[in-house]
């Protein structure tokens, strides 16, 4: 079996690249995906969030692509009939320092061409009745998405103009041939001219296989949820966030109405134990041992900031209390029998050699491949201009 362009990765980076390569030329694509269905990890297990832009710095590819994203993906749902609701998003202020951190979130956000507004408490009363806050940065055109069925729509789309889709394929190695790659899978080899590599959790170490990217690695951080029983839900109309902390990684626990209705509260950022470790008793011992064996992951834990983060969030892990204690600094009203278990998702957070947490998206092109080390979020937000950017690439190099 052989394809012009092999794209290993059934998420959202790697079905938008394949599109975008089928559309544009006359490339034969294949996409290999290790699951039984697309979308299965980050991409299926998210916020479904639309981040429009205001709270990434202008200029940067992040902000360039979350704007185009979010813009592009509204209209790719309403094409293909894919749940995605305008609903907006309040990011509220509860302190003085934080009232004037909007103003600098306003002023990005005016920079990055988005429209957001801040409000005071009358107005945050009114958008959000039962969100706590003494102002807020009111933005509208923040939406929530159903990440899985526009996965599936893109792949659809893929499908139709002659991309390959093998499932329950995984990839165990690649090799450097006079034409390209040999792929080597556990349903036996692929001829590739060009490689991407969007594997999301595990390209670090596809990329490593091959001696690139070598400075980085995935360190897996899970974010869990609860949602809000149907009763309570009428306590958020759209989605409440926290001032951003700028020194902090994540941005603390929020409220989410999603495309279907319900509401769901997180994600915590809790350190895992695998990088496919969805529940807080997975420990997976390779990855745990990768992690710990990385010298990226004691730098960024040299910090005393990050242990005290990750302790309080590990307590949020274990504790619902805690975690309801959490959400309530934003919705007093919230009561811990409002909230049940939900799922949870791992983030493939990308730490350099040095210790630092990588915050733009990141890929390198060798000869005949394309290694995507960093589809940071928001990853499904860019996704359109971020595949179409990497089909781009990839012509370049067939
Ligand atoms: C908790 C959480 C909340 C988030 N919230 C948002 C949000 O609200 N909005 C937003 O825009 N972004 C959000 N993100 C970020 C976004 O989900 C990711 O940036 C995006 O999904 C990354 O997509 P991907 O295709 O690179 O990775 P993935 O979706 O992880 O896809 C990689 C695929 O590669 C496959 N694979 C791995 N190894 C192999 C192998 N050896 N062989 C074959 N296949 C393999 C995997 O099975 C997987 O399907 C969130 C992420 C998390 C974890």
């Amino acid at each position: 079996m052989e394809h012009d362009v092999v794209v290993v990765g059934g998420g959202c980076v790697g079905i938008s690249t394949a599109y975008h390569l089928a559309t544009r030329t006359d490339l034969d694509v294949g996409v290999v995906e290790k699951e039984h269905h697309l979308a299965v990890h980050q991409s299926g297990r998210n916020s479904g969030v639309l981040h429009p832009g205001f709270n990434y710095e202008p200029g940067t590819q992040k902000a360039e692509f979350a704007v185009e994203g979010t813009r592009r993906m509204k209209a790719f749902c309403a094409e293909h009939d894919v749940p995605c609701e305008e609903v907006g998003v309040v990011v509220a202020a509860r302190t003085r320092t934080e009232e004037r951190r909007l103003d600098e979130l306003a002023a990005q956000a005016d920079a990055n061409g988005v429209e957001a507004t801040v409000v005071g408490r009358e107005r945050l009363r009114e958008l959000e009745p039962e969100a706590a806050g003494r102002a807020a940065l009111h933005c509208p055109a923040a939406a929530s998405v159903d990440a899985q069925q526009y996965v599936y729509a893109l792949a659809r789309e893929a499908r139709e103009a002659g991309v390959t889709v093998h499932l329950d394929t995984r990839v165990t190695g690649l090799e450097r041939t006079a034409g390209g790659y040999r792929v080597a899978t556990d349903s036996g080899p692929l001829d590739a001219g060009v490689v991407v590599n969007a594997a999301g959790l595990q390209a670090d170490r596809i990329a490593h296989s091959v001696g690139v990217g070598e400075d980085y690695r995935v360190v897996p951080f899970r974010g869990e949820y609860y949602e809000v029983t149907p009763d309570r839900r009428g306590l958020v109309n759209s989605m409440i966030y926290p001032t951003p902390d700028p020194e902090l990684p994540f941005l603390g626990v929020h409220f989410t109405r999603r495309a279907d209705g319900s509401v769901i509260v997180g994600p915590n950022a809790v350190l895992a134990f695998g990088r496919e470790a969805y529940e807080n008793t997975d420990v997976n011992l390779g990855d745990l041992r990768d992690a710990l064996g990385y010298e990226g992951f004691w730098r960024l834990f040299a910090s005393p900031k990050m242990v005290r983060v990750a302790a309080v969030e590990l307590g949020k892990s274990f504790s619902k209390p805690r975690f309801a204690a959490a959400a309530r600094k934003l919705l007093p009203a919230l009561r811990d029998d409002d909230l049940v278990p939900s799922y949870a998702g791992v983030r493939a957070q990308v730490v350099s050699r040095d210790g630092d947490l990588v915050k733009q998206p990141l890929f390198v092109e060798e000869e005949r491949a394309v290694h995507v080390l960093n589809a940071v979020s928001p990853g499904l937000t860019c996704s359109l201009p971020f595949g179409e950017h990497l089909a781009e690439r990839v012509e370049t190099l067939v």
